[in-house]
């Protein structure tokens, strides 16, 4: 992914009295900045997400903060809602400059190992690339590509403090209480505020619907997804505070659109398997609709196969090992 021509500003805007968005830009297509939120606490503020590590990246954050009056050093507590890079890749040089804490979900090997060991995340997705049936030259040709781009991550940090289910954060809007979301991230965590109803909803929904699992590091990612949009739910939010883009109203449409996509999906992976055995590669172009373009493949190919595997949970769908390589079918009722 190249770098986007024209670059965005790091932007701080007040969102509540105590409660400040920080947008904050990224160099990816399609994705041009992603979000931090400052929470006053006492003399100080919690903050939540970091964006991504990449040269200039930490000025932009103290840019967007200057704009309302708030500095690095006010950081007495950084908690990430998830280990991607746009949200805890800086992580490293918050902390040296506030001299806090990070308080981070514990399932995030994920995302620890592989910016520590760039190579073996490298050849465990070239392993995947090869089972789902990507011929040999394009694999070379996207290990060739992305060789050279940076982690985001400044420096692998892990979390002082697990934050799990029940952790709570106190704060001057009152306290925040943890609630455990994997799906998108196996470390994903929302962080529900009750009297106001606030929710900070990470990456686990988003303003505009858009689906990503992390393939391969648990069981389920599509079922835990959506036993986590059940959770949410729950909360009955009035405000969501994602990841990415503006705060939302209607939460509960956002999640009800996300389930619906889902189950669209499932229903696409499902018609496109068919009753003779199939690679991934080969359903993918039916499930999109379009053509595979080198950008999307990879991001695809995981949903793809995080369907697959629900499908084979559920005893829909079965995959078979064919010289290396897996092929699925259809299970007939
Ligand atoms: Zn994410
Ligand atoms: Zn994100």
């Amino acid at each position: 992914m190249a770098p986007s021509s024209r670059k965005e500003l790091g932007r701080g805007e007040r969102v509540l009295p105590g409660l400040w968005r920080l947008r904050l830009p990224l160099p990816w297509p399609g994705v041009p900045h992603c979000n931090a939120w400052a929470i006053a606490a006492g003399t100080g503020i919690v903050l939540v997400d970091t964006g991504m590590h990449e040269p200039g990246s930490l000025a932009q954050l103290e840019r967007a903060m200057d704009q309302v009056n708030l500095r690095l050093e006010h950081v007495q507590l950084l908690a990430c809602t998830h280990d991607h890079s746009d949200h805890w890749g800086q992580a490293a040089p918050i902390m040296e400059r506030a001299g806090c804490e990070l308080w981070m979900h514990p399932n995030h090997p994920h995302a620890t190992a592989s910016a520590g060991d760039p190579q073996a995340g490298l050849a465990r997705r070239l392993e995947v690339g090869r089972q789902s049936g990507v011929p040999p030259q394009a694999l070379a040709e996207y290990a060739e590509e992305i060789k050279d781009i940076p982690s985001g991550v400044a420096r692998v940090v892990e979390p002082d403090h697990a934050l799990v289910n029940g952790v709570t954060i106190e704060t001057d809007l009152g306290v925040w209480t943890a609630y455990e979301t994997p799906g998108h991230a196996p470390s994903h965590v929302c962080l529900f505020q009750p009297e106001r109803r606030l929710l900070i909803s990470g990456d686990h929904v988003l303003g505009r619907i858009s689906l990503f699992y992390n393939y391969g590091y648990t069981p389920d990612p599509v079922g835990e997804f959506l036993a986590s949009l059940d959770t949410v739910d729950a909360l009955d939010a009035r405000l969501a505070l994602s990841g990415h883009g503006k705060p939302f109203v209607d939460v509960h449409g956002h999640i009800e659109g996300n389930r619906q996509l889902v189950a669209e999906r499932l229903e696409a992976v499902l018609t496109a398997v068919g009753a003779q055995p199939k690679t991934a590669l080969e359903i993918l172009p039916e499930v999109y609709g379009q053509p595979l373009e080198f950008r999307s493949a990879s991001w695809f190919l995981s949903e793809t196969l995080c369907y697959l595997r629900h499908l084979q949970r559920q005893e829909r769908v079965r995959g078979d090992a064919d010289g290396g390589v897996e092929k699925w079918s259809a299970i007939k009722p």
